[in-house]
């Protein structure tokens, strides 16, 4: 037989118990930080780490206010793309391990070649970001389709902008 439970109707402490208290912390501890802060502080964490650490190529060109930010989805920290024309994006959020805690993840990502997909260059410096650039200039910025390697379907399309939607998908 399961075993009946039995919830008060009414709160069984006072509003000022110790009990009243701890549940109004546990409510503030759990509640989702708001939309808008989770958004501005990716902005703002981009911004940052792209003058830190790009300060001769990205730091020169990526204005702050570009940044858009994107509350966390799911497993999904928040996050905050730039355009930088040509199809190209940066994207920046936050990888989360247990070992190193929270480190910045800047992501290039580049349309590819065969026009079907995206490839996503993870920046770890200033230096990779130069070597990758250099090596799509050729293609104006298209990375090279490799056949062998599914990668340039791994990255979804990055979030449209200022309410465009983007055009229809050419998988085939
Ligand atoms: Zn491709």
């Amino acid at each position: 037989m399961d075993p009946e439970l039995h919830v008060p109707d009414q709160r069984p402490y006072d509003a000022d118990s110790p009990l009243a208290h701890l549940m109004e912390i546990v409510a503030a501890a759990v509640d989702e930080v708001p939309e808008e802060v989770e958004r501005d502080a990716a902005e703002t964490t981009a911004a940052h780490l792209v003058f830190d650490a790009y300060p001769y190529t990205l730091g020169q060109v990526v204005d702050p206010d570009t940044w858009q930010g994107y509350p966390a989805v799911r497993r999904f920290e928040a996050a905050a793309v730039a355009p930088l024309g040509g199809g190209l994006w940066l994207h920046h959020t936050l990888r989360i391990s247990e070992a190193d805690g929270a480190s910045a993840l800047l992501t290039l990502i580049t349309p590819c070649t065969c026009g079907r997909g995206y490839t996503g260059i993870v920046l770890d410096t200033e230096e990779v970001l130069i070597e990758m650039l250099a090596e799509i200039r050729p293609t104006y910025g298209r990375s090279l389709h490799d056949s062998s390697l599914p990668d340039c379907h791994s990255v979804q399309a990055p979030p449209a902008l200022g309410g465009g939607t983007r055009g229809g998908r050419s998988i085939g």
